[in-house]
């Protein structure tokens, strides 16, 4: 296995409100764990909500007997939910704050990922492909077929979300089981990756660089404008196999 990872403030935002993490390690009974989350909220409850909702996520992973890699990760966004939430309730100056979070495992061929808000996995393969779906106002409006796809993309109101840990004590999180092929590498990144890279664009960096993956996106995400924080992990499972075949 091979990780980049990488995370930036951008060209016009004063702070980071984007937090990431990564093991390639076991995190309790998963084999490895990588996670994006992007805070929301003024004074410093934006960025305190990814990092703390990350950390609690972390912490209950480790702590978790299951062996279901679904129930883990539900079980540790849940938990993230209700520490922050709690957290909001009980500091009227972090009242609102939230994060969206996806969360991905990789079990032997398969990939099993979890999902709040407009944070995105890809898979990059023979094509790139979306696996999340955005909890976001303009993603459900182009969803609907209320607006085209294109309209959505430069959409003023693009950075609205429908769901978010630590806002609302029902937490909907989006489940997915990928069975990876060889050649698969896997994105996690934060809006401020999608919105300012076309995912052609990413595509195209993933498969003409070796190394520093993360942080040639993240450039060229500030090259963009870099309107916002920027975050992304570049996951490569079956790396270390290949290079043993050569
Ligand atoms: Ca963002």
């Amino acid at each position: 296995m091979k990780v980049f990872s990488a995370t930036d403030t951008g060209q016009v935002r004063q702070m980071n409100q984007d937090y990431l993490f990564t093991a390639e390690e076991p995190v309790g009974n998963l084999p490895n764990l990588f996670v994006v989350a992007d805070g929301m909220g003024g004074h410093n409850a934006g960025d305190f909500a990814s990092r703390y909702g990350v950390s609690v996520l972390v912490e209950t992973v480790r702590k978790d007997k299951n062996f279901n890699p679904v129930k883990i990760l539900r079980d540790a966004i849940e938990a993230a939910n209700r520490e922050i939430l709690e957290q909001a309730r009980s500091n009227p100056a972090m009242a609102g704050m939230g994060t969206t979070m996806v969360a991905c495992t990789v079990d032997g061929d398969y990939l099993y990922v979890a999902n709040v808000g407009d944070s995105r996995l890809y898979i990059a393969g023979r094509t790139m492909t979306q696996i999340t779906q955005d909890h976001s106002l303009i993603a459900e409006m182009v969803r609907l077929g209320e607006l085209t796809p294109e309209e959505g993309k430069h959409h003023p109101d693009r950075n609205i979300i429908t769901r978010a840990v630590g806002t609302t004590d029902d937490i909907r999180i989006d489940f997915f089981d990928i069975r990876l092929e060889p050649q698969d590498q896997v994105i996690l990144c934060s809006d401020g990756l999608s919105n300012m890279v076309e995912d052609d664009e990413i595509f195209e960096i993933l498969q003409n660089s070796e190394t520093d993956k993360a942080q040639l996106l993240v450039d060229r995400a500030n090259e963009n404008g870099g309107r916002d924080n920027i975050a992304v992990i570049v996951v490569q499972p079956f790396s270390d196999e290949e290079s043993k075949e050569c």
